[in-house]
């Protein structure tokens, strides 16, 4: 059976942006600068606006967003950096490629977010960053959080890939950390159309050396500073992205006021986030837990809905990481077991989500 209510549509969602992409993709023929031009510089500058900081650095994706970041604060090798146990495994990753050592804390499982009671406990000699990821859509409780940076001197990462726009205490993610990395994946809440990242930091010098590594470690062409990457935002993408930057507090508002529906009217049965006065959760995933997660999905399969699971495999168990597959991470293992993604897009309307409630309920 075809789905009817699919889990996202990227043809529909990018719908009401495609004449203004159809007008900048016509400039962009006729201009004929596809790489590190003019809209780049200008996404880059009204991104670090919209956080109401100085420097953003445009770059090819969310995952190099995080190793550009790490390398940037020139760790020894084999530092320890925290993050949190469930996490998607990009934040792992780039801590491996930066050839440093991921430290797992279990998360909170009210609010999936690093549980900053179980941090000090993480904290070695060698610890040198904490990276925190604001999941979901979420912000982390940030206070404690800061409290420990700053009392240990740690650098603060802030995975931001799923949290454009959120706030804490009515502070942007992305402007607590040192250095802050978001992905512009075409599913995320500002989604370009393919791969592109940005990361923004605090101060003029890591902000150039941002710029460095990015572009083969050069600050002028053919002279090499330092071992850098490719890892540049194109110009159509952040063209596409400086168009949809305006609508992204609309995107977020329209995914709210879906979440709003869920927390309103589904079953107590179904474990929703926990909403808190001092977080404004975006919902890029707007997830529920059950322990019939996997019934509850084919279920909704059947009747034409579509869902995701973020994520089926804990990070501790996957191949890729095979050194930590004998340690023991409940919390995080719990949410992988428990977890269903519902419906939750711009591209949704509320009848959608009513269909969905009603199914659910119908379950329950
Ligand atoms: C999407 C995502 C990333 C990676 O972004 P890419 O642009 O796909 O490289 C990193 N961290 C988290 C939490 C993500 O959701």
């Amino acid at each position: 059976m075809s789905l009817t209510i699919p889990y996202e549509s990227l043809k529909t969602l990018n719908k009401p942006f495609e004449t203004e992409f159809k007008t900048k993709f016509n400039n962009f023929l006729a201009h004929g600068w596809y790489i590190l031009g003019n809209e780049v510089a200008v996404f880059e500058k009204d991104f670090a606006a919209y956080h109401h900081e100085k420097y953003a650095v445009g770059v090819a994706n969310g995952l190099d967003a995080l190793v550009l970041s790490l390398r940037c604060c020139n760790f020894p090798e084999g530092s320890e950096v925290i993050v949190p146990s469930n996490t998607y495994i990009a934040s792992i990753l780039a801590v491996l490629q930066c050839k440093l050592i991921p430290v797992f804390v279990e998360p909170d499982i009210q609010t999936y977010n690093l549980d900053p009671k179980k941090i000090e406990a993480a904290i070695t000699a060698k610890t040198v960053a904490i990276m925190v990821v604001h999941l979901y859509g979420q912000c982390c409780e940030m206070d404690p959080i800061l409290t420990i940076t700053k009392k240990i001197k740690l650098k603060l990462i802030e995975d931001c890939a799923q949290a454009h726009g959120a706030t804490y205490k009515g502070r942007l993610a992305g402007t607590f950390g040192d250095f802050a990395a978001f992905s512009f994946y075409p599913t995320k809440n500002l989604g370009a159309l393919g791969d592109a990242g940005a990361v923004i930091c605090k101060t003029e010098s890591d902000y150039e050396i941002l710029r460095q590594l990015r572009n083969y470690g050069s600050e002028k062409k053919y002279h090499n500073n330092l071992v850098g990457y490719n890892s540049r935002l194109d110009e159509i993408q952040a063209s596409f992205l400086s168009i949809k930057l305006p609508y992204l507090d609309q995107i977020n508002t329209h995914k709210i006021k879906l979440a709003g529906l869920y927390h309103e009217k589904l079953k107590e049965t179904f474990i929703r986030p926990v909403v808190d006065q001092d977080f404004k959760h975006v919902y890029h995933i707007f997830n529920i837990r059950h322990p019939e997660r996997d019934r509850i999905k084919s279920y909704l399969s059947d009747n034409g809905i579509g869902t995701e699971i973020h994520y089926p495999i804990a990070p501790h168990q996957q191949k890729a990481l095979s050194a930590m597959n004998q340690m023991d991470f409940p919390l995080s293992s719990e949410i992988h077991s428990t977890t269903l993604s519902l419906p939750c897009s711009f591209a949704h309307t509320e009848a959608d989500i009513l269909h969905v409630i009603d199914l659910l309920n119908a379950y329950a």
